[in-house]
């Protein structure tokens, strides 16, 4: 089962040109989940294709760059004919804020829209698959939640061979043993699942601090964490502004991914001080992560989550603004080949050029894209054979 995060802003208070305010969209199995929804958040979703459908929406606090994309997706959704339940959630105390967010100058939306005040330590969210909890974070006097994404655990592996061996006819008592219920034979005998199907798999663990300084809370909720999406706000040396203001540094976050051992660490709610270039911050957080990788998403970069026995994590090339791209690491810039090296392209059939023109020849026209990575071109080049991508202005 997918779980692909879309992060639609990756910026702190004040947007740039290349970041806009925080939003991130996940998506599992065609259900979608939205965590905090800055301004211009719809925008973000058409551009980085993951579609209005939300199910439920999680705010983390109700400063503006949290929260000010929340009208304008609701009244789209509402021209859209939306018929679905859209069900909010936000800290103690939000509830007539966020209502007067969807109803701003009058508006009433024509679907039902429920509002959840959650109370850091309790579960906002109870599905059979995985629930949505808040937790704690500190954030310069106002109240504010985080939020852990964690799937229930999944079966064991069925083995196959064994199944075979002590007699059991492929077909539907396999699927019968992998659900727990034991199969009787033709011969009498009896065999129980736990003869072919093994332990109990953990699911994934997905966490949002929202902006917050470091906290125990975070640690406690972010353990083992598949990813982790923590306030980057500041680099170290800005350590003093990063406390004043209720943020953390990149060198913090670090830490906190570092001490609840999570497997990665995104930097976001990167100021806009650093819009020419974020990659100290990046720098910074990588020098105190043995086991955490730690990396500054662009807006638009996609990640599939994996499950924790499957540790390789793929980055979804959409389109050539995410500069992530699975390249395998050839790459004439050595500080960007230590990066890119490190994600496995989830299309076997890449080629390489001298302008790192990467052909899937699986999907021709959908994956043939520029890289960022290297020098990339301004304009089509001349011999582009495949015409527009269906994704981006190629
Ligand atoms: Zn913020
Ligand atoms: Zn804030």
């Amino acid at each position: 089962m997918t779980m692909r995060v879309t992060f639609l802003g990756t910026g702190g208070a004040v947007p740039t040109t290349e970041r806009g305010p925080s939003a991130v969209c996940v998506e599992r199995t065609g259900e979608r989940l939205l965590f905090d929804c800055g301004e211009g958040t719809q925008r973000q979703m058409m551009r980085f294709g993951t579609g209005f459908d939300i199910s439920h929406l999680f705010v983390t606090h109700l400063h503006g760059d949290h929260v000010l994309g929340i009208p304008g997706l609701i009244q789209t959704v509402d021209f859209n004919n939306r018929t679905d339940a859209l069900a909010l959630y936000g800290p103690p105390g939000s509830k007539p804020h966020l209502r007067s967010l969807i109803e701003v100058g009058g508006f009433s939306p024509s679907f039902p829209v429920t509002i959840t005040e959650v109370r850091p330590g309790t579960t906002a969210l109870s599905q059979p698959e995985y629930e949505v909890r808040g937790f704690e974070t500190a954030h310069r006097g106002v109240r504010s939640v985080g939020y852990a994404l964690v799937e229930s655990e999944r079966k064991g592996r069925f083995d196959r061979e064994r199944a075979l061996e002590l007699g059991v006819p492929e077909g539907p008592l396999f699927g019968k043993l992998h659900e727990g219920m034991p199969v009787e034979l033709d011969d009498g005998s009896v065999v129980e699942p736990e003869q072919v199907v093994g332990p109990p798999r953990p699911g994934r663990r997905f966490v949002y601090t929202g902006d917050t300084r470091p906290t125990e809370t975070t640690i406690e909720h972010a353990t083992d964490a598949d990813l982790l999406i923590h306030d980057a706000t500041f680099d170290g040396q800005r350590a003093e502004r990063a406390q004043k203001t209720g943020h953390s540094t990149a060198r913090e976050a670090a830490e906190i991914a570092n001490r609840a051992g999570a497997k990665r660490l995104a930097l976001t709610h990167i100021s806009s001080r650093y819009a020419a270039d974020a990659s100290t911050l990046e720098r910074e957080a990588q020098s105190k992560t043995a086991q955490t990788e730690a990396f500054i998403p662009d807006d638009g970069a996609v990640l599939k989550i994996p499950y924790p026995d499957n540790s390789v994590a793929e980055w979804v090339c959409l389109s050539w603004h995410i500069y992530q791209l699975p390249c395998n690491g050839i790459c004439e810039r050595p500080d960007e080949r230590s990066r890119l090296s490190r994600f496995r392209c989830g299309y076997p059939k890449w080629r390489y050029s001298r302008w790192f023109t990467l052909v899937c020849r699986r999907r021709l026209r959908w994956w043939a894209h520029w890289p960022r990575c290297g020098i990339a071109p301004k304009a089509t080049p001349v011999n582009w054979p495949w015409g527009a991508c269906d994704y981006c202005d190629w």
